[in-house]
């Protein structure tokens, strides 16, 4: 039988674990793998019938790594710990040749920069190792890429233009929190603003372009242009491109909060000496603030991601929006977490089974848009996410 070796016990971690439960047709046995056993224990309890194994690791030690994935015979390794700990995973995984997949790509703790370089360069190894690793196998990046591909696949000759759209109108009654891990959250947030035009990345200041777009099922809500992260491949693999821009929308309430901490310091990354100790004020921010997973119960309203892309097909300008929309309550009564770890451990649970089934095969690292769309888009609407594709009058 398998052995389905899962990094990471936060929010994403939790829906993964009982999504694969069940699918465990697939995934055979489940080895959930975190810092603190405590939170493995927690999922643990939530699916007495699965048989999940739990186990302790510093993902951030590749040799640790190692030896875990030898004892428990990994056949795939799912990353949902954090983006610090991309490079030392896939490490452990060219040593031990089992294929990897991800949901977010490689961050260094001491700088705010994210790219997809250090993850890429170690596609030859990968190749070497005779695996497949699959990055960003989320919902943006994950899902966003996929819809590319689907777009490209079935709705045009060329695609123009993209723009990815990002709406969370979820309440969880608190006056600030964030949806996944605050310290990537914030770090993502506060960055400046990139988008590529004409085969250059041009630079905006942090929430400097706003655009209020009509999110079916959500109604109209600001959104601000972000770096993010899936751009990156998919000016690669959407041939004919001429612009690609991200969109996410923000609350007034959120965007206070933000600037005040950003004002005040407490978005530094950079260590601070406090009463003769050295702390982060990012990390120490972590601590005051609710942790992602507990808001689950709590949060109320929809998720709406999606793409409107622009383009020509047999000639026609064509424009059209594929999105799909997750309910709070309702993902959180399936798998007790709201929709952000939803809509992000579902994809990442389907890529995994695509993976294992040889639907989607390889030998080095690959992005979501590289693979035939169709068949993941076929896993969306059965796990738990369908989707729709609108044509928008011009
Ligand atoms: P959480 O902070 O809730 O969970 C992260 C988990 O990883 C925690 O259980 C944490 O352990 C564990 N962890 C951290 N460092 C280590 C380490 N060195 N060794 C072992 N375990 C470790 O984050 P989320 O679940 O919200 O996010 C998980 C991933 O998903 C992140 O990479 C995030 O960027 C990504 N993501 C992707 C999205 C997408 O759409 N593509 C959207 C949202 C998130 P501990 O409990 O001890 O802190």
């Amino acid at each position: 039988m398998r052995t389905t070796l899962i990094i990471g016990a936060g929010g994403v971690g939790r829906v993964v674990v009982h999504k694969c439960a069940m699918n465990s047709d697939v995934f055979g046995n489940i080895v959930l793998a975190s810092r603190t056993i405590g939170r493995c224990e927690t999922i643990q309890s939530e699916l007495p019938n699965a048989n999940i194994v739990i186990k302790t690791v510093d993902a951030d030690k590749t040799q640790e790594l190692i030896s875990l994935i030898n004892e428990v015979n990994a056949d795939i390794v799912i990353n949902v710990a954090l983006p610090y700990q991309d490079l030392s995973i896939m490490d452990a995984c060219i040593a031990t040749k089992t294929p990897y997949l991800d949901t977010a790509n490689y961050e260094h703790p001491d700088e705010a920069k994210f790219e997809y370089k250090l993850q890429w360069e170690r596609d030859e190894k990968f190749k070497e190792a005779g695996i497949m690793g699959l990055l960003g196998s989320g919902f943006d990046p994950g899902v966003t890429n996929v819809f590319c591909a689907y777009a490209q696949k079935h709705y045009f000759d060329t695609i123009e233009t993209i723009d990815i759209l990002d709406c969370n109108d979820g309440d969880h009654g608190y006056a600030f929190a964030t949806n996944f891990n605050p310290e990537i959250n914030l770090r993502e947030v506060s960055a400046k603003g990139r988008y590529w035009e004409e085969g250059e990345w041009i630079q905006t200041e942090p929430m400097e372009i706003k655009k209020v777009w009509d999110y079916p099922e959500v109604g109209e809500k600001d959104s601000y242009l972000l770096y993010h992260e899936e751009m990156e491949s998919l000016v690669k693999h959407i041939k004919g491109l001429k612009r690609i821009r991200f969109f996410m929308t923000f609350g007034e309430s959120y965007l206070t909060h933000m600037k005040c901490l950003e004002n005040v310091g407490m978005l530094g990354i950079e260590e601070v000496e406090h009463k003769g100790q050295k702390i982060v004020p990012m990390e120490f921010l972590k601590t005051l603030l609710p942790d992602p997973a507990s808001l689950g119960e709590r949060t109320k309203g929809k998720t709406n991601i999606g793409i409107v892309a622009e383009g020509y097909k047999d000639g026609k300008k064509k424009k059209i929006y594929i999105y799909q929309v997750s309910d709070h309550e309702k993902c959180y009564a399936e798998v007790k977490s709201q929709a952000v770890s939803y809509t992000t451990g579902v994809p990442a649970m389907i890529g995994a089974k695509l993976m294992l089934e040889g639907k989607w095969q390889g030998q080095g690292v690959f992005n979501m848009e590289e693979f035939d769309p169709d068949v993941f888009m076929d896993e969306l609407s059965k796990q738990g996410l369908p989707f729709k594709v609108e044509t928008i009058a011009r």
